[in-house]
């Protein structure tokens, strides 16, 4: 649906955390000039986007989400490489799978799991049992394990280097204009609001992730928190997730055998440091994994908190000058290019 009739060519855009970064990059791609707003500085680390592991997992995620989520999920694993193309950092996204797996004792949990995902979708069939010799083909090193599921088209992006070089990209875009530690206190129709002042766009976006709880009824923070570790003796190759009856683990390899460990799911919106049972059930269940955990090196613990509504998926409205997308909740990386892809059609 067309809801404007001219062509903007002056965007607003409230939030420059993931969400923001890639209404901009695409706001460029169209010609647009761009104004940011974000409450943090432009390297701070507020913004969820920071501290997501950035699994592409449209199947896995089934167990818990709705199916809805596996359309806009394939279409942005296809749209991050020419995201990524635009900024010179291909290498930050992988398509190699992922693969599911529990200890003996957990087989329940592990049925469970993949049972749930076949009532959910036909295409689920695609999923792979595997047996040890399986495992270990994909995963020399994943010994501890008799059975487990593959994720053929699954994939992983690191997160951290796409922040981070798409604020560089648009910090230096002549097109681009960034008002950082900025508080936006409305988006309104072709409007922002800050504290001191209000700017008039085309079209504006509210982009302010779970900041933006004044506007959005409904919009709460899930705490998750998260280990960076590097350790040198665990080879790695996919993200791998460990079912378990109390916590289940994925681990997300990253350049130089760092590896990222998460993510806890609390709902609560505290966003102070990481607590002592969530340190112990991350780590140990990562050593678990892998035994060359034992010997690593902590490099960061993170916090942060999940835009979510209340039926945990994501939303878009529009009006003529206005759109709000939120409550990406835990799959910022797997839907956001497809979201934000749809909601540009506006301009088309
Ligand atoms: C622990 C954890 C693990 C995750 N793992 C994954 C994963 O593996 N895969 C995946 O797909 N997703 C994952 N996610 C989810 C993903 O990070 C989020 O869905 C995504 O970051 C949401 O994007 P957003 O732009 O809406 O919010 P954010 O990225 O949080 O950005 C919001 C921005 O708005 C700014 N802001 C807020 N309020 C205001 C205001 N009033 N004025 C100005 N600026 C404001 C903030 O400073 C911030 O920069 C994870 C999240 C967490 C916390």
């Amino acid at each position: 649906m067309t809801i404007i009739s001219h062509k903007p060519f002056h965007i607003g855009i409230a939030g420059a955390g993931l969400l923001g970064r890639l209404i901009a990059l695409n706001c460029l791609q169209r010609g647009f000039h761009v104004t940011l707003f974000d409450q943090d500085a432009k390297d701070g680390e507020e913004a969820a986007g920071l501290t997501a592991a950035g699994m592409l997992a449209p199947f896995a995620e089934l167990e818990t989400a709705e199916s809805s989520i596996l359309i806009s999920g394939k279409r942005s694993i296809q749209l991050w490489p020419s995201l990524l193309k635009l900024l010179s950092i291909e290498e930050a996204f992988k398509q190699k799978g992922s693969l599911v797996t529990a200890h003996h004792a957990d087989q329940a949990d592990l049925t469970h799991f993949v049972t749930q995902l076949r009532s959910k979708v036909d295409l689920a069939g695609q999923i792979k049992t595997l047996n040890r010799s399986d495992i270990e083909q994909l995963e020399p090193e994943l010994t501890a394990f008799s059975s487990g599921y593959f994720f053929p088209n699954e994939g992983h992006i690191n997160g951290h280097v796409f922040m981070e070089t798409c604020r560089q990209f648009l910090a230096n875009h002549p097109n681009v204009t960034w008002h950082a530690l900025t508080t936006v206190s409305e988006v309104a129709e072709g409007t922002i609001k800050t504290v001191n002042q209000k700017y008039p766009f085309d079209h504006v976006f509210d982009s302010r992730g779970a900041g933006a709880k004044d506007g959005i009824k409904g919009l709460r923070g899930v705490r998750g928190e998260v280990f960076w570790l590097d350790a040198p003796a665990v080879n790695l190759s996919r993200p791998i997730r460990l079912m378990h009856p109390r916590y289940r683990i994925y681990i997300v390899p990253r350049p130089n055998h760092r590896y990222v460990i998460g993510a806890s799911e609390i709902e609560s919106e505290d966003r102070s440091g990481m607590s002592v049972r969530s340190s112990l059930e991350l780590l140990s269940a990562a050593y678990s994994v892998h035994p060359g955990f034992g010997e690593a090196r902590i490099v960061k613990m993170l916090t942060n908190c999940r835009p979510a509504l209340e039926n945990n998926l994501p939303k878009v409205e529009q009006s003529t000058r206005k759109t709000v997308i939120n409550g990406l909740y835990r799959h910022g990386y797997l839907l956001a290019p497809a979201i934000v892809e749809e909601a540009l059609t506006i301009f088309d």
